[in-house]
């Protein structure tokens, strides 16, 4: 059995969790209850009704309805604006170099492609094998 980190209790499917909500990006949020019927959450197995614990999968999160564990409301808060923009910049940069080098590279394989269908046109020589031995 599991126990909760935030409650202390044994998730053994008779309790839900005692912790009523939690600060997502510095404001607290009720936390949202345990909506799946019996015999309960399948994953926290918090019964109907009452909170999940947190890191269940079935949780809701309180600020945006999505799933709680993965909708990244309670992740640091966005770079400053100015650092994602020069971050923006330096990506698109980095894009056109790339695409500049591959494009070199094309152009070398095409002109190496042309090269090598010229030479495997070109005629052969003579034989000097051929010719006198029939
Ligand atoms: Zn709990
Ligand atoms: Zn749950
Ligand atoms: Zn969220």
């Amino acid at each position: 059995m599991s126990v909760c980190d935030w409650c202390g209790q044994e998730m053994t499917g008779k309790v839900g969790c005692t912790v009523p909500g939690y600060m997502i990006g510095g404001q607290m949020f009720g936390r949202l209850r345990n909506e799946d019927q019996l015999p309960g959450c399948h994953d926290c197995a918090a019964p109907y009704g009452t909170l999940h614990h947190p890191g269940c999968d079935s949780e809701t999160c309180p600020r945006c309805g999505g799933q709680a564990i993965s909708c990244g409301c309670d992740d640091p808060p966005e770079d400053d604006p100015d650092d994602a923009e020069a971050q923006r910049i330096a990506e698109e940069y980095a894009d056109a170099a790339a695409d500049q080098a591959r494009t070199e590279v094309e152009e070398a394989h095409d002109r190496a492609g042309e090269q090598w269908q010229e030479a495997a046109y070109q005629p052969a020589p003579p034989d000097p094998y051929s010719g006198g031995v029939s």
